[in-house]
């Protein structure tokens, strides 16, 4: 039992719907509540939200890494592939130092639904190289069945209803 409780968990936060970023913030409080260190490695920069990164420089002990670039398109892909890669390359480096208790990979999802990062890597990365005590977070849409058989946690977010069906973008508080 012992043991156990002090297990780092595995967390994936998937589904269409708006919440995924915004739950591992909230875990993130949570866990500095305790004294906890946390790190966030944003994968995509486009889904950047100043609002964090403002909230990261007042509390003790969050650190906010942005690593990507831009929304993916068609004319940057190499260059988002490479950005991918240098954000899982530094994620893998922060989760092996342990300098943190909690790692939150913002949009990992994403760049693996793009095919810039093997599941299979990320699986085998996790499973023996994760030390033992720490938690990783994993968000954005898509499924990785790799992922999901290691993972000890993993929950949907399912639109039911969003603004922006409406036309109505980002809002200040809510989105950003
Ligand atoms: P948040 O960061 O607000 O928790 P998220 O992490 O669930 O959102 P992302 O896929 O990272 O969602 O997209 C980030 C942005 O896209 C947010 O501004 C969010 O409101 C918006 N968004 C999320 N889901 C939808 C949707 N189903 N339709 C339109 N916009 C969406
Ligand atoms: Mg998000």
């Amino acid at each position: 039992m012992g043991g156990e409780k002090d297990k780092g968990l595995v967390v994936v936060i998937t589904g269409d719907g708006k919440g995924k970023t915004t739950s591992a913030l909230g875990t993130a409080l949570r866990a500095l509540g305790h004294g906890m260190k946390v790190l966030m490695i944003q994968f995509i920069k486009g889904t950047w939200r100043y609002g964090e990164l403002k909230m990261a420089e007042k509390l003790n002990g969050f650190k906010i890494l942005r690593t990507g670039v831009g929304f993916v398109k068609e004319n940057n892909l190499e260059e988002s592939k490479r950005a991918a890669r240098k954000a899982w390359e530094l994620a893998k480096e922060e989760i092996k130092k342990a300098g943190y208790d909690m790692y939150i990979l913002d949009e990992i999802n994403y760049s693996m639904g793009f095919g810039f990062i093997d599941p299979e890597e990320v699986r085998e990365f996790l499973e023996s190289e994760k030390p033992p005590h720490v938690h990783v977070i994993l968000t954005g849409r898509g499924r990785f069945r790799e992922v999901e058989e290691i993972a000890d946690l993993v929950s949907e977010v399912r639109k039911i209803k969003h603004p922006f069906d409406r036309g109505i973008s980002a809002v200040k508080g809510i989105d950003f």
